[in-house]
């Protein structure tokens, strides 16, 4: 990675395909603290700054799709139940699962230098209330129809998506943008020896089989480590759970324990805790035949997406007192709950 893009602070704003090299990415990436706009291409990283401010063709045409004047041509538009009918919206759920809220998307045609492009955009505001979007910019010959672009969709896109509505739940540091040029995997990489890219984790589209020989738990599990990224994957490693503060119920402060088996086996109850109290266990029950680290991550985007939605299925026989899921011995609360209001 350029040593430009190594640390900091970052939102994709847009994956462009290389024009040349099928399923090579390149990342527009936004600084969040100072709004700059950088690329990961050859051009953007070896131009020398000079003067004026560092372009290539890829952040000009993100800045423009950005701006008023988007002189990229609409093909396609969809929102409500159209947008819950659309195969790239349901692909995108299929590879983030609990991401919730109102889905839409759309999709503009434009050249880059004279290549053809197909530009992605989707759209979702959570039900707690944050707006993320996420782009794609397919090359036209490489992508010609819609399920051509499904990996890229729901794993570009909906990276952004996840990794937007996670900043503001109060998880800056999950989301930091995969690695660019991975979708052709690296012969002799071992699963854990380095951070998993997007070919690690996509199980939907045409590259679902890439000959890895990934189980659907290790493919879960890359999931889950490369979207939380180092730091917050060694955290959770570290204590098993990962705390999310409630939005709904901010007032009672709640925040929701969200635990993981240290074995990775079995699902564990949800510890919720209100002022820093510790009052209740929530069962969420995992679906047929899902990992459990995609079970786990499920609940985890559940709750910071739509609270609401997460709930829905916690009824009255699912909540149970305090350490009701203690099997073998009994499992102490010794790190405080603290409820943070949501970010901007
Ligand atoms: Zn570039």
């Amino acid at each position: 990675m350029p040593r430009s893009l190594a640390n900091g602070d970052y939102s994709l704003i847009m994956a462009i395909e290389s024009a040349s090299r099928a399923n090579s990415w390149y990342r527009v990436l936004s600084d969040r603290q100072s709004g700059n706009i950088s690329c990961d291409c050859p051009a953007w990283t070896f131009r020398q700054a000079g003067g004026g401010t560092r372009t290539c063709k890829h952040t000009q045409i993100a800045q423009l799709l950005l701006t008023a004047q988007n002189t990229a041509h609409p093909v396609m538009r969809a929102r409500g139940a159209a947008a819950q009918a659309n195969l790239l919206i349901q692909s995108t759920q299929q590879q983030w699962p609990g991401l919730g809220g109102r889905w839409s998307i759309e999709q503009r045609t434009a050249q880059i230098d004279g290549v053809p492009y197909q530009f992605v955009l989707l759209g979702l505001v959570t039900g707690n209330g944050t707006t993320a979007t996420g782009t794609v910019a397919f090359t036209r010959r490489f992508h010609p129809t819609q399920e051509s672009m499904i990996a890229g969709v729901a794993g570009w896109a909906g990276y952004a998506l996840a990794a937007e509505v996670a900043r503001t739940a109060g998880y800056a540091l999950a989301g930091q943008p995969p690695q660019h040029f991975i979708v052709t995997r690296r012969a002799g990489a071992r699963a854990g020896t380095q951070r998993p890219g997007l070919s690690d984790i996509l199980r939907v589209g045409d590259q679902i089989d890439l000959g890895d020989h990934y189980t659907p738990a290790q493919r879960a599990e890359n999931t889950l480590r490369l979207f939380l990224g180092t730091e917050l994957y060694a955290r959770l490693e570290r204590q098993h759970f990962l705390d999310v503060s409630s939005a709904l119920y901010a007032s009672e402060q709640r925040v929701y324990r969200v635990r993981r088996d240290p074995h990775k086996q079995c699902e564990r109850r949800v510890r919720v805790f209100e002022r820093g109290r510790y009052v209740n266990d929530f069962c969420i029950v995992r679906g047929q035949d899902v990992p459990e680290a995609d079970h786990w991550l499920t609940v985890f985007l559940q709750l910071i997406s739509n609270e609401a939605e997460a709930l829905s299925v916690v009824e009255e026989h699912n909540v149970f007192s305090p350490h009701s899921d203690d099997h073998y011995a009994r499992e102490e609360e010794t790190v405080p709950a603290i409820w943070q209001p949501r970010a901007a």
